[in-house]
């Protein structure tokens, strides 16, 4: 078991979970069908959504009079309004969304490179936008922390994609209580987690939580904040001055040689030779070490479960982006 939020996360349905694909077919995905576990999964596949069976004569994007359509070159038929109505469905009906992840290449749910051709009838010439139904979901919802399934083979795309949903949904299921007090332990759990991200918006956030205002105003302030923060790379001063501030309270306990060696870890870092990991798991045995419980239960150490790694670790596998 662990205590983890339970993320809501839209996946296009063909995704390991239903055979219904144009041809028939089901796309094995080890990440998902591992995320079983750990996520509420909403499944969704538009084409059958709006009455195309499986298997289904192909569709594409088409533009027609200057507008993108959803069209069906075999049976000439225009779905573009079947799609946006479902689409609106969708969205009006999944609010709570905290992650989505779109299958790629698809012209209802690829989010990019997705072909759209600029006449009917002819496979001359195209150019490239996203799905119907994903650019529909995605303009509802702007901060929604999306994915195609193929980035996710990127390990440090996959740990930002699982560290920003883990974290949005133990915030959304924090402000289930409509209490201050429980926005004030996920501020605590996740304080290291944003200070690596934004120092700025970290204070802001402090000082949202400190504000008069009624809670709906502190917690759709702070919500936004967030948002920002998870959105944002972290930045590289950030981090060691985070890491510093760990060190900070263990440093007086350890000998020269681990002091000099925590410091020379950082200078690797900070000159790209050492990896970010290696130097928070350092501080994290420290603070196991010598039981600083307010360090040691922040989400930067633990920010999502890490079996969700494993199938690529396994596997070695890397996909390039281009
Ligand atoms: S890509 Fe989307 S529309 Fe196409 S089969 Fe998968 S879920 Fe259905």
């Amino acid at each position: 078991m662990n205590n983890f939020a339970r993320p809501i996360i839209g996946v296009s349905k063909c995704l390991e979970f239903d055979m219904c694909r144009y041809d028939g077919s089901r796309i094995n995905n080890n990440f998902v069908r591992n995320m079983k576990e750990y996520v509420d999964f909403i499944t969704v596949c538009p084409e059958v959504g709006i009455g195309l069976g499986s298997p289904r004569k192909p569709i594409r994007l088409v533009t027609i009079g200057g507008k993108k359509n959803l069209y069906q070159p075999s049976s000439e038929k225009n779905l573009t309004e079947d799609m946006h109505d479902f689409t609106k469905k969708f969205v009006t009906s999944n609010a709570n969304l905290d992650g989505f992840i779109f299958k790629r290449d698809s012209p209802t749910c690829g989010v990019t490179d997705v072909r759209l051709y600029h006449k009917l009838g002819t496979d001359v010439g195209y150019g490239k936008t996203s799905g119907m139904f994903s650019e529909g979901v995605l303009k509802q919802f702007p901060n929604l922390v999306k994915e195609d399934e193929k980035r996710l083979n990127n390990i440090s795309i996959r740990e930002t994609f699982l560290t920003r949903i883990f974290v949005l949904a133990h915030l959304r299921e924090s402000l289930e209580f409509k209490e201050l007090e429980k926005l004030n332990q996920f501020h605590s759990k996740n304080m290291l987690l944003f200070l690596c991200h934004d120092e700025e918006l970290t204070v802001k956030l402090g000082l949202i939580l400190k504000s008069n205002d009624d809670f709906e105003l502190i917690a759709d302030n702070y919500k936004n904040i967030v948002n920002s923060i998870l959105s944002s790379i972290p930045k590289k001063s950030s981090i060691i001055n985070t890491f510093n501030y760990i060190f900070t309270p263990v440093s007086s306990k350890l000998s020269s040689s681990e002091k000099s060696y925590y410091f020379s870890l950082i200078d690797g870092f900070d000159n790209d030779l050492i990896s970010q990991s290696e130097i928070s798991t350092l501080l994290y045995s420290w603070t196991l070490r010598y039981d600083l419980k307010s360090i040691v239960d922040q989400s930067l150490f633990n920010p999502f479960p890490k079996t969700l790694l494993l199938d690529l670790i396994e596997s070695k596998k890397e996909y390039s982006i281009l």
